[in-house]
């Protein structure tokens, strides 16, 4: 097989999209195309394509967007698969089931070949830091790939969680992928009232109420918001394009931070090399 197909709702629309991954060169990066538009446009997966980060990573090109980019790049970037086309039949990718198992599971499965020359990865050489009230982001060396995060919640079933791990393809699939994103009822409320996540459901979100879980399944994880925070991490570090070596130190971020760290980092030429 060389392609992967899915199949599921789109957070915010509440409609059925596909969603089909290719093969690409190696060093070509991935490439998002929406084929529900009459003009194909193609939105490399890059910062610099990131036009909004509110509840959503959405990347965007001469007004051709896609929403909710993160569960699946950070599917493609733990399980190693840098270079590949998402073409996607509408405006976001399909939530699934609020994680990134299916995706990881299909590009595991799967196993698309990708071609050319052996990868070259971003390394962290020095330590880089960004910093926004009491969150922030610290880059430091590392032989592999290292995430340490912890989150604050002012909410009995979450409080402070932390969470560090060592990222390969097999943790991710097992450890990370599961986590599911999570919403506060009044918040899910606010969304509905804007029109936003009409899709949404108990079936692709954890939803909390102010004591606990709506879920009737209840959560994955003890920890699983920790977690999906760590996944939603990995899925905007994904935007740097190729494999990263370093270790993560993550306080209470999110993906507005998390865009500027990236942009910072890569105009900080000082701070990596790529080996
Ligand atoms: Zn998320």
């Amino acid at each position: 097989k060389d392609e992967i197909r899915l199949e599921g709702v789109g957070l915010h629309t509440g409609e059925g999209i596909e969603l089909r991954i290719l093969p690409r060169h190696r060093g070509e990066g991935i490439v998002f195309l929406r084929t529900d538009s009459p003009k194909k446009v193609e939105i490399p997966a890059n910062p610099w394509e990131v036009t909004a980060t509110s509840f959503a990573t959405i990347i965007g090109n001469n007004g051709t967007r896609i929403s909710t980019v993160e569960h699946l790049m950070a599917a493609l970037f733990c399980m190693e698969l840098s270079n590949a086309v998402v073409e996607v039949q509408g405006p976001e990718v399909p939530i699934m089931d609020g994680s990134s198992l299916d995706f990881a599971k299909a590009i595991k499965e799967v196993g698309l070949e990708e071609t050319g020359l052996p990868e070259r990865y971003m390394a962290i050489k020095r330590p880089f830091k960004v910093e926004e009230q009491d969150k922030y982001i610290i880059a430091r060396p590392y032989p592999g790939l290292k995430v340490r995060y912890v989150i604050e919640f002012p909410h009995p079933l979450i409080g402070r969680q932390e969470k560090e791990l060592d990222i390969d393809p097999d943790t991710f699939l097992n450890t990370i992928s599961p986590a599911r994103t999570f919403g506060f009822l009044k918040d899910v409320k606010d969304l509905r009232s804007k029109g936003l996540a009409r899709g949404g459901s108990l079936k692709n979100a954890i939803v909390l109420d102010s004591n606990g879980v709506l879920n009737p399944d209840g959560l994955r994880f003890k920890d699983e918001f920790v977690r999906h925070k760590i996944l939603d991490f990995l899925g905007d570090l994904a935007l740097l394009g190729r494999p990263v070596k370093g270790e993560f130190e993550v306080k209470k971020s999110g993906h507005t931070l998390n865009q500027r760290f990236i942009r910072e980092l890569l105009s900080h030429k000082e701070a990596w090399e790529l080996l």
